[in-house]
């Protein structure tokens, strides 16, 4: 997915009030916005007052969605850089197509994880064929610095474990939690689990105390220590929680996710992470001349322009 916002501000990890090093639960209300050509989503991250959660440096929530009429989602070609894009597919399917080659349909309950590195430029589409409604969160990983410039890859997940207690469905999406350990392959500790009940339940999590968290609520609504939430929010947790109550009045599914917070200063600048200006400048300048980032062969339409730099960041001469 593409950062397709009119405000082109950048976000900058250390503009941020410091992390609290204790629980607490800060309202997070997602904002709405529009992705690629035509589809309505819901950004939780970054926020204005949350940038970061672990390496989680972004979070949008598509649908669900009536896409049976009409394009459905439309992603033009769009370049990525220091950073992995985490696809988790709740309903319907979406096609991803990149400048390594990889041509790969996602369904329901799948992963596609793409890194970024030093460069990569991808596009997402929903096929001809396919389910009436989408969901999907797509959340963006931020690469440590050692790694920034890593070899660009796609990985495909068509199974993730999963582990269930009191009534609640957890699938495993990154890390490790509950006995079980996820297969995606990630640069800093991080976790990330899906939560799903079908009925009325209440359970127990563990979670690790030096890891801060964060939970969505993709559908339903839930209790979180106590703490009524609904779509559409998300809910910071902090650190130095041992143990997460959660209860499903009736049928929900949840994203819960975490990691050690993120040492380093990181610049998200549209759908780059640099650590300078320079380096934003840098990437612009190649994605606008058609230079680094690659070919995405077979998509019916445009490459995405990037957005006008911010105020004061001119491009040099060529
Ligand atoms: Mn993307």
């Amino acid at each position: 997915m593409s950062n397709t916002e009119n405000h082109n501000a950048p976000s900058r990890s250390d503009d941020c009030p410091a992390r609290p090093e204790k629980p607490v639960t800060q309202r997070l209300p997602a904002r709405v916005t529009v992705l690629g050509e035509n589809m309505t989503i819901r950004r939780a991250l970054p926020h204005q007052q949350r940038r970061m959660i672990g390496a989680w440096c972004f979070l949008d929530h598509a649908g669900p969605v009536d896409v049976g009429e009409g394009s459905g989602m439309r992603v033009g070609p769009h370049p990525h850089t220091g950073l992995q894009t985490f696809t988790w597919m709740v309903d319907g399917e979406i096609f991803h197509r990149d400048s390594l080659g990889y041509e790969q349909l996602i369904r329901p309950g799948q992963v596609n994880l793409m890194t970024a590195g030093r460069g990569i430029s991808h596009s997402e589409e929903s096929p001809a064929e396919r389910s009436p409604t989408l969901q999907a969160a797509q959340l963006w990983i931020a690469l440590p610095f050692e790694q920034r410039d890593i070899e660009p890859a796609f990985e495909h997940y068509p199974e993730l474990p999963q582990h269930a207690q009191d009534g609640v469905i957890c699938t495993l999406l990154v890390g490790e939690a509950l006995g079980k350990k996820a297969p995606t392959h990630v640069y800093s500790p991080l976790v990330g689990i899906d939560l799903r009940a079908h009925s009325k339940a209440e359970t127990q999590l563990p979670l690790q105390t030096d890891f801060e968290y964060g939970l969505l609520v993709l559908t339903g609504d839930i209790e979180v220590e106590g703490e009524p939430l609904a779509p559409g929010e998300l809910l910071y947790l902090g650190q130095n929680r041992d143990a997460l109550h959660i209860r499903f009045p009736a049928a929900a599914q949840v994203l819960l996710i975490g990691g050690e917070p993120f040492a380093e200063d990181i610049l998200l600048w549209w759908n780059f992470i640099g650590r300078s200006q320079e380096d934003i400048v840098r990437y612009t300048q190649w994605w606008n001349r058609e230079e680094h980032f690659g070919t995405v062969k077979g998509y019916d339409g445009a490459r995405l322009p990037a957005p006008e730099l911010p105020a004061g960041v001119r491009l040099t001469p060529r």
